[in-house]
């Protein structure tokens, strides 16, 4: 640090303490101003401004005021004033009065002046207070933003990809019936085997193409929130064992076991049946889907827990990931998912049942199994009133 530097911090130092001094009345005014060497000001105006930038102030001054420097090598108080005023830019105009109080050739600052310069510092203390308290909430707001932005585009690719998805799906069993009923059709003398065999293809291609647009169409509906349940007592028991009997012929097919365990009594409840049989029939269907091929198994148990009916539905084959446990729910996902691994099925079915789950106000989700294979659990309120049900809405993920 050179002499000059400590030299000002000492005139500073010595200017607040008389500043306060003053403030208490105990001693007289001893701080000047008026005249200052022109070399002063310019080095005070070096070290805040630059040299570059005082060098062109100064010049501009000079010029407009027909002053020559090497002939006035003292700054009268309109240089002064200028110089204070440049200062006040680039450090607030407490301090630069203090900076310029520092070089100014002393001439008694009167009480009034010092107070000024008090009461302006504390303003400009509290200014930058302000200014940091509001530049950490527009950081912050800059941020929220940011990330909403991040995520509604996340969102619209999502949307575009589902959409281009849907699209392929309808394309692809449409392509494979126009190409066999053209076969079927520019043949007559086609062996009868064959023609059976494209027309059994075309029967499976129509059901998938309904299977794929009914799946659309009823997620659609439960986020608009347009689907409303038709609520009912429900026999839940008998529900799960009746779909569990739809599903034997299906599971003897593949040459898989399929079982259920209910804790009876199950008490009834409201529910829509329907709607809840669509959620039982996508997780039997899934876990014979996925359970293993040999030796397959799945097996249902349910249960009372609480006040809540608890049903599992549990399979041999590979399981879910434990990365992809919440993200499987998710209609987008399973279709992005669907794009890279082409399994058969819409890839909607669990997005479906989520939806229709916490209509009925229950839960979800994918339970941890130590054995392996998959365990998909739900669960439904026993003791809701028919009134509770009625303005359900399914829950929609931001
Ligand atoms: P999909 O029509 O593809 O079966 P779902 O929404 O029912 O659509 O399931 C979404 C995805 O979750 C499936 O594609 C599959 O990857 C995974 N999944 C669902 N059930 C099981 C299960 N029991 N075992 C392993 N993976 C499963």
């Amino acid at each position: 640090m050179n002499l000059e530097a400590t030299q000002e911090e000492e005139n500073q130092a010595t200017l607040f303490v008389k500043a306060s001094s003053l403030l208490s009345g105990n001693e007289a005014p001893e701080i000047y101003r008026g005249s200052a060497p022109f070399p002063d000001i310019k080095s005070l105006l070096n070290n805040f401004l630059g040299n570059e930038r005082t060098e062109k102030v100064l010049d501009r001054y000079a010029r407009l005021n027909n002053i020559d420097w090497s002939v006035s090598p003292t700054a009268d108080s309109r240089v002064i004033s200028y110089a204070e005023r440049l200062l006040s830019e680039a450090i607030g105009p407490a301090s630069a009065k203090i900076m310029i109080s520092s070089v100014v050739q002393r001439e008694e600052l009167s009480r009034s002046e010092v107070l000024g310069i008090l009461e302006e510092s504390q303003k400009v203390l509290r200014l930058n207070r302000e200014l940091s308290t509001r530049s950490e909430e527009l950081r912050k707001a800059t941020e929220d933003l940011r990330q909403a932005n991040y995520k509604l585009q996340e969102l619209t690719e999502l949307k575009d990809e589902f959409l281009y998805t849907v699209t392929h799906e309808l394309r692809t069993p449409l392509t494979a019936i126009r190409t066999q009923s053209e076969l079927v059709h520019d043949d007559p003398e086609m062996p009868e085997e064959d023609r059976q065999r494209f027309i059994g293809n075309m029967v499976q291609d129509c059901e998938r193409l309904t299977r794929l647009i009914s799946n659309v169409l009823d997620l659609e509906k439960f986020e608009s929130g347009s689907q409303k349940l038709s609520l009912n007592r429900v026999d839940l028991g008998q529900l799960i064992e009746d779909t569990v009997t739809q599903f034997q012929a299906l599971a003897a097919k593949k040459g898989h076991s399929l079982r259920c365990e209910i804790s009876a009594p199950l008490t009834a409840t409201y529910a829509d049946e329907d709607r809840i049989a669509q959620v039982l029939h996508n997780l039997i269907g899934n876990a014979l889907k996925h359970a293993r091929h040999d030796n397959g198994a799945v097996w249902i148990t349910a249960y009372r827990l609480d006040q809540d009916l608890k049903v599992n539905i549990h399979d041999n084959g590979n399981g879910i990931p434990l990365s992809d446990r919440e993200l499987v729910f998710d209609k987008f996902y399973q279709v992005r998912n669907q794009t890279r691994r082409k399994p058969s099925g819409s890839g909607l079915g669990l997005a479906i049942s989520k939806n229709i789950i916490q209509m009925h106000k229950g839960k979800i989700w994918i339970e941890d199994n130590p054995g392996g294979g998959a365990k998909i659990s739900f669960t439904l309120p026993l003791y809701l009133q028919e009134a509770q049900m009625k303005n359900s809405k399914p829950h929609i993920d931001a």
